[in-house]
């Protein structure tokens, strides 16, 4: 980059604000360290108008821009490719929230604010932001918004998409588009503010949203379960849903490897229950009234269920203390399969239905192709989102392994479009995905999405490499 280049960004958001060199590292590398960022700078600006005068001279001189909230997507969305010569723009300074309207159950934050803060500012007006996801310390609103996560509380609240009431996004020209309404109706022509949501940074930066807030949840009934099947979780999903008068707000699914991975690997044994079994469902569900009501329907739920055989044994918890210790259990799995060494990791959907008949399928054609294999399937069964991950045989080294990971992935991806689904459930598609995006999205979706990325973003500046690679 030449010096002229760094001083004019220099002029614009100040020194302290624009890393080079080795200054550049806390923002310069991978989540899951699989491939390295290589940005010419990195720059932090304070404000919307600051974002606003750097996308300018970035679109007059051609400069490409990858923005990054949180650095906790695990597509690869974040990451400068070399040879590309961009800047990284992060939003972290961006982090005011600069409404709340108790009344309105609205809340305008900017892109940098950390997505727990903005829980805790709802939670402190006696609101409730139903977006939570297990980076939540971590991950930024703007980050969020662009790759429409998804997380734990979908199945009763929708992906943040469905949060999103307005947008303020600075555009690959650097105009600004201030879309912060905060109206629950508006139909006044294109709701263009779908176009930036999930769009990984390639079509816009989004600098603030406005989102809906909801009531606070007064009670929360937590229970681990042990089911036969994925089967019975599936139809255990049917019946919480219509007992609880669909109250359900989380519906995880996990392998006895949860509990085994944890004593084996973690040094952890958390299994409550009296006998294992080879499958658990993690259920929440939540009212807005407080009082014995919801316990006894998800009670009524489950006996149901265990004279069905769709259950075999529960726990439910009884303070705040035993709920914490129950999703630790569902939150151990990540950090097993970072124990293990690695392993092939997916995100992945398909119809609920259809959830029993996948995994069967796929768990079959991983370990036909490697003996000894290690899938390991679990997650957000009740929006039919599994993390089909697949961690090495005991006797293989991760280097051997990683030589097979686009072969086994690609296995779990073939039994995905068998089944209907997405080879991207809600992590998103950045550059980890993008080639395999162009070979199997329908030819007129794909032509659509080119046309929309061509009028918006010309000259291509916008996360060049992520989710469009041609
Ligand atoms: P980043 O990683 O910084 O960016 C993500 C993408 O958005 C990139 O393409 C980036 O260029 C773009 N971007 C960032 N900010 C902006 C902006 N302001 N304007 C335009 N583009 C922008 N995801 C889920 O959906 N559900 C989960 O349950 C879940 N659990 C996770 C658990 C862990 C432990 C981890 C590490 C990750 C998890 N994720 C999950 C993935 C990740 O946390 C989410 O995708 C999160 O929403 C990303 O937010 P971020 O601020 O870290 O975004």
């Amino acid at each position: 980059m030449s010096t002229d280049l760094i001083s004019a960004l220099t002029d614009l958001i100040g020194p302290r604000h624009v890393l080079t060199g080795s200054d550049m590292a806390p923002y310069a590398f991978d989540w899951r360290q699989r491939e390295e960022s290589h940005p010419v700078a990195v720059l932090r600006p304070g404000s919307t108008a600051e974002v606003a005068a750097i996308v300018r001279l970035c679109a007059e001189r051609r400069i490409p821009i990858v923005p990054q909230g949180g650095n906790t997507g695990l597509v690869g969305g974040t990451v400068a490719l070399k040879g590309t010569g961009a800047i990284l723009l992060n939003l972290g300074r961006l982090n005011h929230i600069r409404a709340l309207d108790a009344a309105d159950y609205t809340l305008t934050a900017e892109a940098g604010c950390v997505l727990a803060d903005i829980q805790a500012a709802a939670a402190a007006a006696d609101r409730y932001f139903p977006l939570s996801l297990g980076a939540e310390g971590t991950c930024m609103l703007g980050g969020n918004l662009s790759s429409n996560a998804g997380g734990i509380l979908t199945l009763r609240y929708g992906n943040a998409r469905d949060l999103v009431l307005g947008l303020e996004v600075v555009l690959p020209d650097g105009r600004v588009w201030n879309g912060l309404r905060t109206l629950r109706k508006d139909n006044s022509g294109y709701d263009l503010k779908h176009l930036f949501l999930g769009a990984e940074g390639t079509l816009g930066i989004i600098t603030a949203a406005s989102v809906k807030l909801y009531p606070r949840p007064r009670q929360i009934e937590t229970a681990l379960v042990a089911v036969p099947s994925p089967a019975a979780a599936v139809t255990l999903l049917g019946l919480a849903r219509t007992g609880t008068g669909d109250s359900l707000s989380a519906f995880e699914l996990m392998p006895r490897f949860t509990f085994d991975g944890s004593r084996e690997i973690l040094g952890r044994d958390q299994d409550p229950l009296s006998a294992p079994s080879p499958w658990y469902v993690l259920l929440e569900a939540s009212s807005g009234m407080a009082g014995p009501t919801l316990r006894g329907q998800v009670e009524a739920v489950l006996e149901t269920a265990l004279e069905q055989g769709l259950v075999t044994d529960a726990i439910f918890a009884d303070s705040m203390e035993q709920q914490r210790k129950l999703w630790l259990i569902r939150e151990s799995l990540p950090e097993i399969g970072r124990k293990i060494g690695g392993a092939v990791h997916t995100d992945v959907s398909v119809p609920v239905s259809r959830i029993p008949d996948f995994l069967a399928a796929t768990i079959n054609a991983v370990s036909a192709y490697m003996p000894g294999i290690r899938p390991y399937p679990f997650g957000h069964v009740g929006d039919g989102n599994i993390h089909f991950n697949i961690g090495r045989p005991a006797d293989m080294e991760w280097p051997a392994y990683l030589a097979h990971a686009h072969a086994i992935s690609d296995i779990v991806h073939e039994q995905v479009l068998a089944h209907g689904g997405s080879i991207s459930a809600e992590h998103g598609i950045g550059n980890h995905k993008a080639e395999e995006l162009a070979r199997i999205k329908d030819p007129v979706e794909l032509d659509l999405m080119r046309k929309v990325k061509a009028m918006l973003d010309p000259d291509g500046i916008m996360n060049p490499g992520k989710v469009l690679v041609r």
